[in-house]
This record gives structure tokens, sequence and C-alpha cells, in this order.
């Protein structure tokens, strides 16, 4: 190794779901919502205009959105580049002892790769064999939690009363809810964050509101907990959030009705789908997301992913300890639901 070499920052990195550049893909792989956004934020962004001014760097629109929508006020909402950057600032921002963050060994990928890059210790604390994330496990000394409910990639929720068993018990660090799944059937940690000062719950406009491609995230909390991620947000970068982010997360948040619609449509086709591939010889956990998380009688997971590749469909293998014989499914639209289950049929001849 060249002598430089030695002193670099070196991570494995989190490695995303593929986004094939292919047209006439059933993409069941990435957790996006089909449906698209509301028509009023398409509208508005053919009308944008400045863009050659900075944004505003406190993203002041959007918060107050946000915190209307949510019946806050704007000190208890922070706003980033999707929750993947609210989530890493508050790696950066709340998770700093010497002692060991916990959460589940099976939840979302990034949270190690965030613990490694910012050289925080980490525990991974085994869920049970039916996947749940066991509360009293989380009892011990430790330098923070975070989960996300419902969890991922097994679309289990856990009740109000489960996240505040885990906050009572840790009030001298700070708790994270991870609630990007929580619009298609979880309960929502929200009604907490007056009571716990240190339980900051985070969510996402990339599942539910259909904008992925805009990256659009945010958390709620206690005033303090904001401000302290807002200090360390303009110490990082100012201008995190992008002009037309923030004037089409707006239009988002103004069209409710819409986005109802479509979450109820995933929630009807998930049920659907769910009933229809037990039929055949899956199960899954019940899902309050929107995916599924499926493993079969007598077929592996891993020949049943690549057999739907070369259909061009597409879902989320993960080569992992103790999942390995799974499928994350993602609830498309119902035409393309269909188009899946008739592969499956074929492919296992039922
Ligand atoms: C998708 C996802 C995120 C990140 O979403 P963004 O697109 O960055 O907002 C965070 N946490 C979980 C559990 C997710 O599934």
């Amino acid at each position: 190794m060249t002598s430089w070499e030695k002193n670099i920052r070196k991570v494995v990195p989190y490695v995303p779901g593929e986004q094939p550049k292919e047209k006439n893909i059933i993409k069941l792989n990435t957790n996006e919502n089909p449906y698209g956004p509301s028509k009023k934020v398409m509208e508005k962004a053919v009308e944008l205009e400045n863009l050659k001014l900075y944004p505003d760097p406190a993203a002041s629109m959007l918060v107050e959105a946000i915190a209307d929508y949510h019946g806050l006020s704007k000190e208890q909402v922070f706003v980033g580049v999707g929750s993947d950057d609210v989530l890493a600032m508050s790696f950066m921002t709340f998770f700093n002892s010497d002692k060991s963050i916990l959460f589940p060994d099976i939840t979302y990928s990034f949270y190690d790769v965030w613990a490694e890059l910012f050289k925080i210790p980490y525990e991974r604390v085994a869920v049970n064999d039916s996947f749940r994330i066991v509360a009293s496990d989380y009892y011990k000394d430790n330098g923070g939690i975070i989960f996300p409910n419902p969890n991922a990639p097994t679309s289990i929720a856990e009740p109000l009363s489960f996240v505040e068993d885990i906050v009572s018990h840790n009030q001298d660090v700070i708790v994270i809810v991870d609630e990007a799944y929580v619009d298609f059937g979880g309960e929502t940690a929200l009604p907490l964050i007056d009571k716990y000062d240190n339980l900051l719950v985070v969510r996402t406009f990339s599942k539910s509101r259909s904008m992925a491609g805009l990256r659009i995230g945010y958390a709620m909390g206690n005033p303090k907990l904001i401000k302290y991620l807002n200090d360390v947000k303009y110490s990082y970068n100012s201008y995190t959030m992008n002009m037309p982010s923030i004037v089409l997360g707006v239009e988002s948040i103004a069209d409710d009705e819409y986005f109802k619609s479509t979450v109820a449509k995933v929630i009807e086709t998930r049920e659907w789908f769910k009933q229809e591939i037990e039929k055949i010889g899956f199960s899954c956990p019940t899902s309050a997301a929107n995916f599924l998380f499926i493993t079969h009688d007598t077929k592996g997971a891993k020949e049943i992913f690549e057999a739907a590749r070369k259909e061009n469909i597409y879902v989320r293998y993960f080569n992992k300890p103790r999942i390995d014989n799974y499928l994350r499914v993602t609830i498309g639209t119902r035409e393309e639901m269909e188009k899946f289950l008739v592969f499956l049929k074929k492919y296992l001849n039922v």
C-alpha cells in the first residue's frame, strides 16, 4: 500500500437496488410507489423559475407545510435530501457516545454503513425467529437506538406501545424511529415527541408520496433536537435541498386526497396479491408496508429471483444470513402484480 492510502477513510458502501435502464421492466425491487406524484406536482414542475438563485437554505416553505400537515411547529421539523440524508445527518449529530448504538440485525442495510463511515460503535441486535424486534433487548446500556417501524425488509409493524416501551427505557440517549413505510399501515410514534424529548421520527416522500426522484425526507422531534440537526447541517452544506424539491414537496403535501387514494390502492393490491401467492405455496409476515417479504415452501428464493429477472421482472434478493431464502417484492400496480403472478404460476407449474 502506498503511504497516502493508509490515511484514507475506507468504507464498504451501501448497495442500492438496481435501476435498470431498459424499458418494459416490471420494477418491484426498490419500494417505489408506481402511481407517481399528484397532477398538481407535475403542473408546478413546468412552472419552476429562478433556478439561477440559490435555494432557501432553511427550506422554510417545505418545513412549514410539513409542520402544518402534522400539527407541529416549524421548530419541530428538519428537512433533508431524502431520509437517507436526514438519517446520515442524525447519525452524525446524535450518535457520539463511546457506547454502541443498537439496531436490529435484520433491518435497513444503510445503518451499519453510516456507523462505519462515522466510526460509531454499533451492535446488531437479533430479531426473533418470526423476525420481530424484541423491545427488552434494547433495555441495556447503549449509545443510541435506531429502527424502522414498519421494519424493512420484513414489512412488520409494531404498535405505539412497543415504541414507547423502548423510548421510555432509553431516556439518556436519542432514539430514532425510521417511519419510511408508516403510511402503508403502521402506527406513528409522532404522538410521543411531546412526551419524550429524546425521540426523533424520520419520514420520506420517496415511498408513500411517490417522489423518490426528488429526494425529500424529514425528521420531527423536540425543537432542541431539530436545532442540533440544523447546526450540523449548516456546518456541512447550507443548501442541501434544491429549489424544485422544496416547491414540489409543498405541492405534494397540498394534494392530500391524491396521496391518500394512491396509498389506499397500494394497500388494496398488497392484500389481494398476498392472498394469491399464499395459494401457490408462498408465505410472508403481515405487511404494513408497500412490499411483501416472501418465501416459498419448496423453491429457493435465489432461483425465483433469477428466473423473474430473465423475464424482466425485478424483485429484491438479499444474499444475507437468515433472509437468503426470502424475496422483498414491492407492490406495483394491479396490472404489474397480475403479470408477476402469471410468471410465478408458470414458473412453479401450478
Ligand atoms: C427507502 C428507505 C429510506 C430512504 O429513503 P429516501 O429515499 O432516502 O428518503 C430510509 N429508511 C428506510 C427503512 C427505507 O426503506
